[in-house]
């Protein structure tokens, strides 16, 4: 079968490798559909070192090849993947705190074990889940993203009395924000700095304004889009020093600071306000089985839209040029996904 593998620095080849044989447990998926990831880029950028080696892709959709020991399952049945690591036996696990599991990630898909950049992948046979005949593949592999939005929606207990700031408007940003609208937060603001993203927003029905992060009076701008008022909440899904500490001002006393973008160093961050206004950071970090479930139910119930953040198809042979183009820092694109096979 046709695998990628990352090959040096920014470098991703494909290269022809054996398909994974079941164990009788696992559930070998003939991958139709897998999503470029942020993180993905990460490591694609450290190909020269420690994610050499690694067959990525946490965003898969397909059909099923081998049911494993998934007696619900048959060859054929179209599925999408929970890519969680979780080792379903701890604290934490027991607690449907999957996204808190400490298993490592060596177990994790797309990083310590194979992910779905190839024609077929292996994964413990808890994960795969079927999909309804009417969702399509394409909108479905988007629900990974979407569930970490939604986990994020959930932990901030955002209602119709909050106004929403998104710092960020790459897909985590704007997944956060159409669940916090659709949780009926009174207004939804977006900080970006990219001309292409604030397009991008611009046209998303569930966003009230999209300010110019790069803009001098940018916190002024940010009060005026909210009636004068500072924010109960911030969505912060960048994760760099200027992006975590730059809109304290326009957070209101006691209001939360959600934190999803991860930060790839330690940074200064000023506790000072936070203390002293005795407001709340809270990080959202992936999602639980059942945010991810509740994902899905709301893309099959048509009560989201995911089609909309997909901006482009590409095969599964120009794998290298879509990471040079998302990498680029001048993409259009929001979603990319790679049509691997079917
Ligand atoms: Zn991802
Ligand atoms: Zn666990």
């Amino acid at each position: 079968m046709k695998s990628s593998i990352i090959a040096d620095k920014e470098k991703i080849d494909i290269i022809e490798r054996d398909i994974p044989q079941s164990d009788g447990h696992k559930v070998v998926i003939k991958v139709a559909y897998a999503g470029v990831c942020g993180s993905d880029l990460h490591y694609w950028h450290y190909g020269d070192s420690w994610a050499k080696g690694w067959i990525m892709g946490h965003e898969f959709t397909g059909y099923v090849e081998d049911p494993g020991d998934r007696e619900d399952l048959k060859k054929g049945d179209r599925v999408i993947c929970m890519p969680s690591k979780a080792c379903l036996d701890c604290e934490f696990c027991h607690a449907g705190l999957t996204n808190c599991c400490e298993a490592p990630l060596t177990d994790a898909i797309g990083i310590g074990t194979p992910g779905g950049f190839a024609e077929y992948v292996m994964v413990r046979s808890h994960l795969p889940i079927k999909l309804e005949e009417h969702v399509p593949f394409e909108d479905a592999t988007v629900v990974e993203p979407a569930a970490v939005g939604l986990a994020a929606a959930n932990k901030s207990q955002v209602g119709p009395k909050d106004s929403v700031l998104v710092v960020g408007g790459g897909i985590i940003g704007l997944m956060s924000a159409m669940w916090a609208k659709k949780a009926g937060a009174k207004q939804i603001t977006m900080a970006e700095a990219g001309a292409k993203r604030m397009a991008f927003a611009k046209k998303c029905d569930f966003i009230d304004k999209v300010i110019d992060a790069k803009a001098e009076d940018c916190l002024d701008q940010l009060l005026a889009a909210n009636g004068g008022e500072k924010y109960h909440m911030i969505f912060e899904c960048v994760g760099i020093q200027a992006t975590l500490n730059g809109y304290l001002d326009v957070l209101k006393s006691g209001g939360k600071l959600m934190v999803l973008g991860v930060p790839n160093e330690m940074i200064p961050f000023n506790f000072n306000p936070v203390v002293v206004k005795n407001m709340s950071v809270i990080p959202s970090h992936a999602w639980t089985f059942e945010e991810f479930k509740a994902s899905l139910a709301a893309l099959t119930a048509g009560e989201v839209d995911l089609r909309q953040f997909i901006t482009d198809i590409r095969p599964f042979e120009d794998i290298q040029a879509v990471f040079e183009d998302l990498a680029s820092g001048d993409t259009k694109n929001v979603k990319v996904l790679l049509k691997i096979s079917g």
